[in-house]
């Protein structure tokens, strides 16, 4: 037996709960993991909390990733002892996912453990730190450089921002980071953040085109805010749109796309192709300075995951929270 996370069906919507669990209830899968780390991210929180339907299946162990060790493998891929992370691919949402001592999954879904990180600070970059770099291939793919302009990052203090802001900084772009929390602008700062702007100034109507500032931008806000960033991009500017902190509707208008040919390029991390996402593992190892991981990272124990679920959808995180389930 070992811990879970389990999430039940209720009358009026669901319930967390830690509990314990045993390999005859793990899901159908050709790969049995050992979790040494998972973590919370964005969509884990709606999950246990209970405020986004995310859980497609109940009971759902939640955990959209982790890193641990395979303990058997019917995929010939791997092998016991291989060190491994899991991405999205509907774990924590249709599948079991990582928020347990282990996991059963699909061989095709896993990726190795990416030199030099350990599995601490692959959950640590996590899906939020992964997602961040899916937007930084994607404006890159778009053709935008650090000679382009300034770019700018939303929800900048979170798992996905912080990550983007870091990762941009280290390639050597001007970053702006956008955040509702002031306090924590000298975190941006330490970065790499060149110069940190108050959430404000993003959430109001504002008009079709605004003055052209941005030549890339990283939003994970959605909503208003993606609206008024659309709004303010440069001339065949990029924005990378992955996150829906702000919400789903966004009040835009063609205005942007036509005038100025920026291009609003979609992000998804769950169902991102093997080659994208060993490209994105490669280039987080090579772009993401490590002398930072100390500082966004927060470890929260399996037992106290419900809890930090709220503070995490309250926006009261900073960075990343890691759970430790076994570590080595
Ligand atoms: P997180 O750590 O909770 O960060 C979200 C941040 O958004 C908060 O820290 C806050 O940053 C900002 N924020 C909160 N409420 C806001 C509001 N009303 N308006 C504007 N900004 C707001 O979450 P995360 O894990 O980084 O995920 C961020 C978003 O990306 C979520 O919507 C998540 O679902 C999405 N996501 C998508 C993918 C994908 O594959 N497309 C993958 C990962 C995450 P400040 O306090 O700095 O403002």
């Amino acid at each position: 037996m070992y811990d879970a996370i389990l999430i039940e069906k209720t009358a009026d919507g669901s319930q967390a709960r830690l509990t314990q669990i045993d390999d005859a209830q793990l899901p159908p899968g050709d790969v049995t993991i050992r979790v040494a780390f998972s973590t919370l991210n964005y969509k884990d929180a709606l999950a246990i909390t209970g405020k986004g339907p995310v859980v497609r299946s109940f009971p759902m162990v939640p955990g959209i990733d982790f890193a641990g060790i395979v303990e058997h493998s019917d995929d010939p891929a791997w092998k016991a002892g291989d060190r491994v992370v899991l991405n999205g691919w509907g774990v924590g949402e249709t599948h079991w996912g990582g928020l347990a001592g282990k996991a059963r999954v699909k061989g095709d879904w896993l990726v190795p453990l990416q030199a030099p990180f350990t599995m601490r600070q692959a959950a640590t970059i996590g899906t939020a730190g992964y997602t961040a770099m899916l937007c930084v291939l994607a404006m890159e793919r778009h053709g935008v450089q650090p000679s382009a302009g300034e770019v700018l990052v939303t929800g900048a203090a979170g798992g996905v921002g912080s990550v983007a802001v870091a990762l941009l900084a280290k390639l050597g772009y001007r970053v702006v980071a956008v955040t509702g929390r002031p306090a924590e602008a000298e975190y941006l700062t330490r970065l790499g953040a060149a110069e940190v702007m108050d959430r404000a100034a993003f959430t109001s109507p504002g008009k079709p085109l605004a003055k052209e500032r941005w030549a890339g931008a990283v939003d994970v806000a959605g909503g208003q805010v993606l609206a008024n960033v659309c709004a303010a991009m440069r001339y065949r500017g990029v924005v990378a749109a992955c996150g829906l902190a702000g919400g789903m509707a966004v009040p835009t208008t063609v205005a942007p796309f036509i005038l100025r040919g920026v291009t609003l390029a979609g992000i998804d991390s769950v169902m991102c192709p093997e080659p994208d996402r060993l490209e994105a593992w490669s280039r987080l190892a090579r772009d993401l300075d490590v002398r930072h991981f100390a500082g966004l990272t927060q470890e929260v124990a399996l037992a106290d995951a419900i809890a930090a679920a709220d503070s995490l959808l309250a926006g009261q995180v900073r960075g990343r929270i890691v759970v430790p389930v076994a570590p080595e």
